[in-house]
């Protein structure tokens, strides 16, 4: 009996230690780190992690799976730095606040989650929702659910009938007097405490809006919606917490405003002049421009009855500009995220911001690093994320074509791999 017991143990022991290896043979990688495209090469995969990556097609030993990825580019997972994985528009969106449940919000957040995979973004900010997104990432992580790794924001902060106050435009009965735990806050006590609520909750970063929205049901889309002692107490507490802080922002004021605060990331960015732009590169501050959602709100504002009547001048004044403004932001040397706002448009298109990005003058290596090394350095994940180097997890994508001659490539992802096991290969 006692042998069998050993026996039974030993073979429990070993199933754990030997993780799956596996060979990828890469036509070409998207080498990040030197800025180069590498040919004939082969990633060697053990459990979740890259152990190694070699010239050539390496031989592969017989107990080890072998992928043919000679006909594609392979490069790392990306990084979406703004998205919404708790909705995606219609035409009814702006009812559903009243009609669906969280559960209703949680089931339909795991389609989003795993289309967004599947398009290769292995990572994503989840940059405000309710809290759902917050234990979607933990349902992910737990293996319940397919989808990117999350960091979550929760639910943003706002001031009173700002951008991301939950009861805009709601009748008074309905209206009630959102406090800073549901993310309303009007002074620097009230700011300190909102983060600390968040970080209660469970999220990873902090959001606010810095200034007006184009889909708030408010007249205005760009003036500025906190004080510069409420930012510096909303900065301050989330460094506390080692939080990466966001904000929204189209007016310049606003966007101002952050940046000296000490906000480190601009969201759109719509309005900004030139002295803001100078402000950024002072302050070390990053653009996530989200072109797509720009270009896509600006489109559905054009059919009749889609957005509420006090949205539609704003989505078609505001919408079209962001490219723009991140052509000229680029050009002057503002670091960019690449960030998208998926779900204001159809999540798993998030790639379509890569042709947007180059389009308006950015080197095509250069949209692939602002969503693979620059993301997991301000994440402060880059030990572990964001290129394909010896140790870190292997979270690696590929695509048909190179994208640094045809960025349209990056609409299509044709393999996914999020920490060893392989999502889509086709
Ligand atoms: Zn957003």
């Amino acid at each position: 009996m006692k042998k069998l017991y050993l026996f039974l143990f030993m073979v429990s022991v070993s199933f754990n230690v030997i993780a799956q290896t596996t060979y990828l043979h890469c036509g070409k990688v998207i080498d990040v780190e030197k800025s180069k495209v590498l040919t004939e090469m082969t990633i060697i995969i053990e459990g979740d992690k890259i152990k190694s990556v070699e010239k050539g097609y390496s031989d592969v030993p017989e107990n080890a799976k072998a992928i043919d990825l000679k006909s594609k580019t392979v490069m790392p997972g990306l990084f979406d730095m703004h998205v919404h994985l708790e909705s995606e528009t219609s035409k009814d969106g702006y009812i559903k606040r009243f009609t669906l449940n969280d559960a209703d919000v949680a089931f339909q957040s795991t389609v989003y989650a795993k289309k967004t995979l599947m398009a290769g973004f292995t990572s994503v900010r989840d940059l405000g929702g309710s809290g759902v997104n917050s234990s979607l990432r933990d349902a992910i992580n737990k293996g319940y659910v397919d989808g990117p790794t999350i960091y979550s924001a929760g639910k943003s902060i706002a001031t009173t009938g700002g951008h991301a106050d939950p009861t805009n435009g709601y009748k008074d009965d309905l209206m009630g007097n959102p406090g800073p735990a549901e993310g309303v806050v009007n002074s620097p006590e009230e700011a300190r405490k909102a983060v600390r609520q968040r970080y209660k909750n469970g999220a990873d970063v902090i959001k606010i809006t810095a200034t007006a929205g184009v889909l708030s049901m408010a007249k205005n889309g760009q003036n500025p919606q906190f004080f510069e002692d409420e930012l510096k107490a909303i900065v301050e507490t989330a460094n506390d917490y080692g939080m990466l802080t966001a904000a929204h922002a189209h007016g310049d004021e606003g966007m101002q405003r952050a940046i000296r605060a000490g906000i480190k990331t601009i969201e759109h960015g719509t309005l900004m002049s030139e002295e803001t732009m100078e402000l950024m590169k002072e302050y070390d501050a990053y653009y996530v421009p989200t072109i797509t959602a720009g270009k896509s709100v600006a489109e559905l504002a054009e059919i009749e009855g889609y957005y509420p009547e006090v949205v539609v001048p704003k989505a078609k004044a505001i919408g079209p500009k962001i490219q723009d403004t991140f052509g000229k932001a680029y050009k002057k040397g503002v670091n960019i995220a690449f960030g998208t706002d998926a779900g204001v448009f159809k999540h798993g298109d998030n790639g379509k911001e890569f042709g947007y990005m180059v389009e308006a003058g950015m080197k095509p290596m250069e949209s692939i690093i602002s969503a693979t090394v620059t993301p997991a350095k301000l994440l402060k994940v880059y030990d572990k994320y964001g290129s394909i180097s010896e140790g870190k997890m292997a979270d690696i994508i590929a695509v048909s074509d190179d994208p640094t001659e045809n960025i349209k490539t990056m609409e299509s992802v044709d393999f996914v791999m999020k920490k060893g096991v392989v999502y889509k290969n086709q």
